[in-house]
């Protein structure tokens, strides 16, 4: 992968529109190369060397947002599991199960899932949902420990402690979400 001199991965695209070789850096602190159909990677390597001093001074004007979205995420995540770790115990509870522990995560598309060891994973983003939501994912999870599948049964189980469990369904499927 193409690099700059201070390390940073350099994105590169062919684009069949551009007419030049293209050198940006975005605001979050990526750095893009386009290249036009008929140039090779060659070109913009020399492009991208010629650059090295107006990529530094560009970064370095800009403000240290990936640091304090790191904080945001931590912050959340510490959130997420107080918020969690009860909703789980109040559930397990009323599905007669135990689980092992609860991790909390940051994966790009995956809301919850669980272990057959008994742990249970959650994403940090289930923090800013609606309370209704997180709870309706928790109960999913915990009705996996018993039904490690999505057969007639588990959905069963889930009614049992979410009889309206249809809709969040419906809103987790519009904000495009996937549960394991
Ligand atoms: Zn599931």
């Amino acid at each position: 992968m193409l690099k700059t001199a201070q390390g940073l991965p350099v994105l590169v695209r062919k684009n069949r529109r551009a007419r030049h070789i293209k050198l940006y850096v975005t605001g979050q602190r990526e750095v893009k190369l386009t290249l036009p159909w008929y140039a090779p990677l060659s070109a913009g390597v020399a492009v991208l060397k010629e650059k090295e001093v107006w990529i530094e001074k560009t970064l370095a004007k800009l403000p240290p947002r990936i640091t304090r979205a790191k904080a945001e995420i931590e912050h959340y995540k510490t959130v997420a599991f107080d918020q969690l770790s009860a909703l789980a115990e109040e559930h397990a509870v009323k599905c007669g199960v135990t689980f092992r522990n609860i991790r909390i995560g940051d994966q790009a598309t995956r809301w919850g899932s669980c272990s057959r060891s008994g742990t249970l994973s959650f994403n940090w983003r289930l923090a800013l949902m609606p309370e209704n939501i997180r709870r309706y994912i928790v109960i999913h999870e915990i009705c996996h420990l018993k039904e490690m599948n999505h057969s007639p049964r588990f959905w069963s189980l889930v009614a049992a402690q979410y009889p309206e469990y249809k809709l969040a369904r419906k809103w987790l499927r519009k904000n495009k979400a996937d549960l394991a």
